[in-house]
């Protein structure tokens, strides 16, 4: 069986874990500030928030940001439903922006045109979260610039792309956003078996979401509305949740991270491998801006012949290959269809949807399973 993603632990990486549950805090300890700290200089930001999730990352981000009810998020529509959901949970109405045919990450010119359209109608969205899809970044410079235009906050759901670059520097510095989110399940890059981080240079949202990942309360004198009754009293200041990452999850993601450039690099090498060998097939191989080092958390080709995807994702299954699909967009999805949403509101997005296959792709993939993977393609292609 090959799967299309999968962790890869290490000795150490045990030992890290190990060394936590011998220890006195399995959680509320030094090790989650450790990998805060660790998370943050490896991407050049002044902040991490580390969380039991990308998904509680996404919404406490938007709730930083005061997303509320009557706001707008927008979105890609494809991704995963977590990018959209997180405007839902905080009371904002979601809507979408169609993708880049060639990036399939969310285009900027559409973005532009669909901002002017809303500007007149006095519906402009305040929160924008730009997916880096399969690692690669969004054009975040002319996101950017929209946004002073426009007036609406970044978030960048890089979920798919620690260890990935743009321009030169580490997705992850919030150059062109507010906040950027990593996500640690066992298929990204790197893992913690759940768990995410919410990044920020900005003081402020990076102290409300802390208190918002831990039930909104606050042990900070400066931070109560009156002085403490002793050293045991703390404050509820705001309404908060229970979204911490513990010291064993922590512990795990800070002997990962030590591998991150290995594991991007050798993704790459299974990319470059899979450009030469699938080149000359009726397939869309990944474009790559210029500006881009992608993490390439996944390897997405199109079949030209789209009539076939389903056949030929049934055959490379049937060889325990097991591909998958990213993602089913998410404005047809039945919840995102009951608020309105049609088939036929993102075209790029859905054309992309009925030609795209996510070929194995993970650090410990062997060049002997890659050529099966890419024999098993050919054979399905008749090629
Ligand atoms: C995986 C993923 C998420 C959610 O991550 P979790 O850590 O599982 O909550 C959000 N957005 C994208 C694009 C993802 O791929």
């Amino acid at each position: 069986m090959i799967p299309y993603g999968r962790q890869d632990i290490t000795e150490n990486d045990i030992d890290a874990v190990a060394a936590v549950l011998r220890s006195d805090f399995l959680t509320q300890g030094p090790a989650v500030p450790r990998f805060e700290k660790t998370v943050a200089a490896h991407v050049g930001v002044k902040h991490a928030v580390a969380v039991n999730s990308a998904t509680s990352a996404l919404h406490i981000a938007c709730l930083a940001m005061d997303l509320g009810p009557g706001d707008w998020l927008w979105t890609s529509p494809v991704t995963f439903v977590a990018s959209a959901n997180c405007g839902l949970y905080c009371g904002a109405q979601v809507d979408f922006v169609d993708i880049d045919p060639q990036s399939y990450n969310l285009s900027p010119m559409a973005l532009e045109a669909k901002l002017e359209k809303a500007e007149k109608e006095g519906r402009l969205p305040k929160v924008v979260v730009a997916v880096h899809l399969c690692g690669q970044s969004c054009d975040m410079a002319a996101i950017h610039r929209l946004s002073k235009r426009f007036g609406f906050r970044i978030i960048e759901d890089a979920s798919h792309a620690i260890g990935g670059k743009y321009e030169g520097s580490f997705i992850g510095d919030c150059r062109y956003s507010d906040v950027t989110v990593f996500s640690f399940h066992p298929v990204k890059i790197v893992t913690t078996a759940e768990g995410g981080t919410a990044l920020t240079n900005d003081d402020a949202l990076a102290r409300k979401m802390e208190l918002l990942r831990s039930h909104g309360i606050t042990r900070d004198a400066a931070e109560m509305t009156h002085a403490p009754h002793g050293p045991w009293y703390y404050q509820q200041t705001m309404l908060g949740f229970n979204y911490r990452m513990t010291d064993i999850q922590a512990a795990l993601g800070a002997s990962q991270l030590m591998r991150l450039d290995q594991y991007v690099a050798r993704r790459h090498e299974i990319a470059a491998r899979y450009n030469v060998a699938l080149a000359g097939l009726s397939l869309t191989l990944p474009w790559q801006h210029t500006e881009s080092y992608s993490a390439y958390h996944l390897y997405i080709v199109r079949l030209q012949c789209a009539h076939r995807q389903r056949e030929v994702f049934e055959e490379l299954r049937a060889k325990e290959i097991l591909v998958n699909l990213h993602y089913v967009p998410v404005h047809t999805q039945p919840y995102y269809q009951k608020m309105g949403f049609q088939l036929g509101d993102f075209p790029e997005a859905e054309k992309y949807y009925s030609e795209a296959i996510s070929l194995p792709m993970y650090p410990t993939l062997t060049d002997s399973q890659q050529d099966s993977v890419i024999a098993a393609l050919r054979m399905a292609l008749n090629q």
